[in-house]
């Protein structure tokens, strides 16, 4: 197994459970405990559900438990009513020591924090565009989307090390990271599995979102093993669609399935090809850009992307 893989299966079951389960049995034991304890708990945890809510990546277990944590989080919480009068009772109890409570409000910060950077992935501070949604059957998830600049819990493409390094940041600040879900509410059958094949959207037919020009094809290069960590440093298999206000680019399709060729114009809907996982890219997904039309090089700044009219935050979900 490689160490990406190992490495990212332990963060997302550490982030996605066991994380939760231990704070769901902590807030569970509320007899006899102190009333700074009883606020402690139930402030923490609710922090920590209400972050990975918004950017977890549930995908990866399933939607369901994303929904299931913050019920299970309500029940515990009308439950401790049920207690208030006895806990009440204890309020003369003597506080728990410094440490502890120096850093369950250390902990309450910089949840607060991430909370709140999260949130801000909401709004932009330029205009965006609307485009049609690229694919016309199922459930689709947003792996990473929202305003990437004041927002890295919620998108990457701003502030990761690799776009800077190459320095395209700037371009790709608005990208979109799209995955399907399938009946379990999980992107692929099993936890990070190896084979493309297994991940719902691979060869998922890509339609155009815009009416334009064709502006470039890339269509040679071969798929990557999910999560293997040897990818190209290049955007895969792609599209470059003009229209007269902005660019869009499309990427990671799938190795000799793009269908158009440079110079064709095309309509909202034409189908384009399959998607793969071509490129730089863990797994397989559709990445998805819009940018200003630079005539020096052709892509200029990153512009904020909507597709039928809803804002493509990380996790939203798309039914078509
Ligand atoms: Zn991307």
């Amino acid at each position: 197994m490689s160490l990406k893989r190992l490495l990212s299966l332990f963060l997302l079951l550490l982030i996605h459970l066991f994380i939760p389960v231990l704070l769901l049995i902590w807030m569970s034991f509320i007899k006899n405990v102190r009333i700074v304890d009883f606020f402690m708990k139930t402030i923490l945890t609710g922090l920590y559900f209400l972050l990975i809510y918004f950017s977890g990546f549930w995908g990866y277990f399933t939607y369901y438990l994303r929904y299931l944590f913050i019920i299970l989080y309500s029940i515990l919480v009308a439950r401790s009513f049920f207690y208030f009068d006895r806990i009440n009772s204890l309020i003369s109890k003597s506080n728990p020591p410094h440490i502890i409570l120096f850093i369950e409000v250390g902990l309450i910060f910089i949840l607060s924090y991430y909370i709140y950077i999260s949130l801000k992935a909401y709004s932009y501070d330029i205009k965006g565009i609307n485009l049609d949604f690229p694919f016309n059957n199922g459930i689709y998830s947003i792996i990473w989307g929202g305003n990437s600049v004041v927002s890295p819990t919620m998108n990457r493409h701003y502030h990761h090390s690799l776009y800077k390094k190459i320095g395209i940041h700037d371009k790709t600040k608005y990208a979109v990271d799209i995955t399907k879900l399938n009946g379990f509410g999980t992107s692929a059958l099993g936890l990070l599995p190896k084979i493309n094949e297994a991940y719902s959207i691979f060869q998922e037919e890509v339609y155009s979102p815009c009416d334009g020009k064709v502006l470039k094809v890339v269509n040679h290069i071969h798929e990557n093993i999910p999560f293997s960590g040897i990818y190209p440093k290049d955007l895969g298999n792609r599209i470059l669609i003009k229209t007269s206000e902005f660019i869009i680019m499309i990427c990671h399709f799938q190795n000799g399935s793009i269908v158009v060729k440079e110079g064709d114009q095309i309509k909202k809907g034409a189908l384009l090809g399959q998607v793969g996982n071509s490129g730089w890219s863990d797994q397989p997904h559709l990445h998805i850009q819009a940018n200003h039309i630079d005539d020096s090089t052709s892509i200029g700044e990153g512009i904020p992307i909507f597709f039928d009219g809803k804002n493509p935050i990380k996790n939203t979900l798309f039914f078509k």
